[in-house]
This record gives structure tokens, C-alpha cells and sequence, in this order.
């Protein structure tokens, strides 16, 4: 076996190949199978020469590292981009993608069904910049094309959406958007490349919180953003104005997880759809949000556009009190109440859409959960749900 994959094989490999592979290069560290985290601020020239035209791959640790070179080029490569920048967290990558795409004088339009911190960037720096935004229907599909202004310049989807799990066209908003020469920007944290090839689609910046699925564990805050040659440029750019560099340890435990990422993502999906199914034939749930179910209204798109789903969905309830719902989730023994998901143990949280909607009604009719399921046994999480539902019924 050659230490260093030749890079005219890459292309016949499948997913899960290339995220073991990618990015990695043994013969250049001395066998060892990972590339090490390299601290460093200076970067040492070796003549005048060399340091007056920056010759060299690497000129100052913002701006590039081997460890940082070994992610965003495996990333690139199994997102099908041009490039990808990494940054400290999935909330700054959508920052610099929305900044690399719109200026003073420009006019956004992003999904109601947006990451709330995303909303609130948009409504409070960007605002503050000159940029108009408007919130549309995560449904809309080709309809986008009433919604665009002249100065439209950039178009934010996400699929499916926030907590509420609307599944979105993104083709059809994509050829609209390209129409006029906007930017279509994509939060894919949910399916990650892995289920949703997001440049194959028409998205010209994905970004990818690797906080969930990348990190797996919990433990890391990461963010990434891909672009297509067209828009890598000025992502690029303005990463390197802004220089929101991720430390490089968390560089190298995004590494370790992107490498076991297929299968973990693998069983999260299954699993997930399974308790999908099993909260589906509760006479204590109205409805269970999640694509990959037929009655799901996003279910024609998703199994056109994606190859599987991911371990996160919502439940609606049937009207109970407050305390019912309380009742139940504080007596889970195995599923955490906490933000994020994306990691090896189950969690749930409530959630209510209603303040912050402006293009649509959020009307769930009962209260609403989202469950993230980890990698525990199936048995067990129902056996803890089971009893979190009797808790309930007693509590109504
Ligand atoms: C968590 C999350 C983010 C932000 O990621 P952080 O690393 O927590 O900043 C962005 N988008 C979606 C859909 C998320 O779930």
C-alpha cells in the first residue's frame, strides 16, 4: 500500500471511502496514520527571498495550517467543492457565508424556518450593514421568484428547517435564485454531504455545523462552510479578513469524528426513523415531523433530493397541561434536556416556533418536542419513553 493515495483515484471512491481517506497523508508524517495538530502562530521563512514573496504553502497560523489543510481538503473533497473554510463554530461559518455573499444596499431573503442565531445575525448585524431581509415560506419552492427583488443578491435555505422540519425545493429555489445571479446559501447541518450533495443540488455555499454530526461527541464546537468555484473566492476572502480561526486541537477531534461520520450517521438514521415510527403509533402523539415518514408533507422532495436521513425530528403532542409535558421530561432517565444534538447520547427539548415566525403561522396544535436520538438500545430509549408517557397521561 502507497503511504499517499494517488489523487486521480479519489474519484471512483464511495462516500465513506473518501471520508476515511481524505485529507490524510501518512508518507508526510513519517507513516503515522493522522496528520498532528500544529500549534503555531509565526511560520519561519527560510531566506529573504522567500519571505518577501511568501513563497511557501503556509505564511501565518490564521490564515493556514496542515492540520486545518487535512480537514478542509477532505471536506472539500467529499462535499464536491471548491473549497471550505473551518471556523470555531457552525454559527460563525454561516456569519462568513452571509457576509461573503451580500453587501450594503443588497436584500436577502432567508427561510422562516431558519436556525434562530441565524435569524438573529441577519436582523441585527446584517440590518445594522444596509441589508434588507426578507423571511419567506420554507415551502415556496419555485414561488421564490415572486419574493426576488432587483438587489436580491443571496437566498439562505435550510432542510429541512429548524425545530419545525419543513422539507424545501432547494433545486427549484436554485435555478430561480441563479436566474438573476444570487447566491444560494445552504444550512446543511442536518443531512451533512454525506445525504445531501449540497453544489450537486445548486447550493453555492454549504454550511455545515460540525458541532453534531462531525464532532459526535458533544465535546467540540466546529463550523464549516463549502463553496463552489464561483463563490470559494470571495468565502475565502472574507474568512481571511474576519480570520475566525478554529483552535487546533479542535481541528484534529473534527478530524478523528469526520472518519467514523458515515457510520454513526448510518445508525442515527435508522434508529431515528424507527422511533419515528414507534412516537407515530402513540395515541399520546398528534404527529411526527420527519421526512423520511409518508404522511411527512416534505416526504416527495426528500426522497427525491436525499440519500437518507439523520437522528433529529419533532413530535407534536396531543393538548395536555404544561405539567403533563414537565411531568414527562423530568423523569427521563436516559434522554438529556440540553441544546445541540448530533452526538452519541439522546436528547430531547421543547420548543415553540411562535415568537420569532414573521412569514408563517406556527400552529403545531399541541406541544411540540425534538428528539435527538443517539446510539443507545432501541429498547431501551422506549422502555424510558414508555414510562415518561405514563408520567404524562397521570399528569393530564
Ligand atoms: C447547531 C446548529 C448551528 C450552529 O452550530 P454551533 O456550532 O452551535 O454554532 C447552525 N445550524 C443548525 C441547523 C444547527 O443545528
Amino acid at each position: 500500500m502507497s503511504l499517499t493515495p494517488k489523487p486521480e483515484s479519489k474519484e471512483k471512491f464511495g462516500a465513506a471511502t473518501r471520508l476515511v481517506h481524505a485529507g490524510r497523508d501518512p508518507g508526510a508524517q513519517h507513516g503515522f496514520v493522522n496528520t498532528p495538530i500544529y500549534r503555531g502562530s509565526t511560520v519561519l521563512y527560510p531566506t529573504y527571498d522567500a519571505i518577501k514573496h511568501r513563497r511557501g504553502r503556509y505564511n501565518y497560523g490564521t490564515s493556514a495550517t496542515p492540520t486545518m489543510d487535512s480537514l478542509t481538503e477532505a471536506w472539500t473533497e467529499l462535499a464536491g467543492a471548491a473549497g471550505t473554510i473551518v471556523t470555531p463554530s457552525g454559527l460563525s461559518a454561516l456569519t462568513v457565508a452571509l457576509m461573503a455573499a451580500v453587501s450594503a444596499g443588497d436584500h436577502l431573503l432567508v427561510t422562516d424556518s431558519a436556525y434562530r442565531p441565524t435569524r438573529q445575525f441577519c436582523d441585527g448585524v446584517l440590518a445594522r450593514f444596509g441589508v434588507a431581509v426578507t423571511y419567506y415560506d420554507p415551502t415556496v419552492g419555485a414561488g421564490i421568484a415572486e419574493l426576488m427583488r432587483p438587489n436580491t443578491k443571496a437566498v439562505l435555505v435550510e432542510a429541512p428547517g429548524s425545530q419545525s422540519f419543513e422539507m424545501q425545493d432547494v433545486p427549484a429555489i436554485a435555478a430561480v435564485a441563479h436566474a438573476q445571479g444570487a447566491c444560494v446559501i445552504m444550512d446543511n447541518t442536518w443531512a451533512t454531504p454525506l445525504l445531501f450533495p449540497p453544489h450537486e443540488r445548486g447550493v453555492d455555499i454549504a454550511v455545515e455545523a460540525g458541532t453534531k454530526y462531525l464532532s459526535g461527541g458533544s465535546d467540540l464546537l466546529i463550523g464549516l462552510a463549502s463553496a463552489n468555484a464561483a463563490y470559494y473566492p470571495p468565502l475565502r476572502r472574507t474568512f481571511d479578513h474576519l480570520a475566525p480561526c478554529a483552535g487546533a486541537e479542535d481541528i484534529f477531534l473534527a478530524l478523528r469524528g469526520m472518519r467514523t461520520m458515515a457510520l454513526r450517521l448510518r445508525e442515527h438514521g435508522r434508529v431515528g426513523l424507527e422511533m419515528a415510527r414507534w412516537f407515530q403509533a402513540r395515541p399520546e402523539v398528534l404527529r411526527v415531523l420527519h421526512p423520511g415518514l409518508p404522511e411527512d408533507p416534505g416526504h416527495d422532495i426528500w426522497k427525491r433530493d436525499f440519500a437518507g436521513a439523520s437522528g433529529l425530528f419533532g413530535v407534536i403532542l396531543k393538548p395536555v397541561p404544561e405539567a403533563a409535558v414537565a411531568a414527562m421530561l423530568d423523569g427521563l432517565e436516559l434522554f438529556g434536556m440540553g441544546f445541540s444534538w448530533g452526538g452519541f447520547e439522546s436528547l430531547v427539548i421543547p420548543f415553540d416556533c411562535t415568537p420569532y415566525r414573521t412569514a408563517t403561522r406556527w400552529a403545531p396544535g399541541g406541544p411540540a418536542l425534538r428528539f435527538h436520538i443517539g446510539l443507545e438500545d432501541v429498547a431501551d430509549l422506549q422502555a424510558d419513553l414508555d414510562a415518561g408517557f405514563a408520567r404524562l397521561r397521570a399528569a393530564s
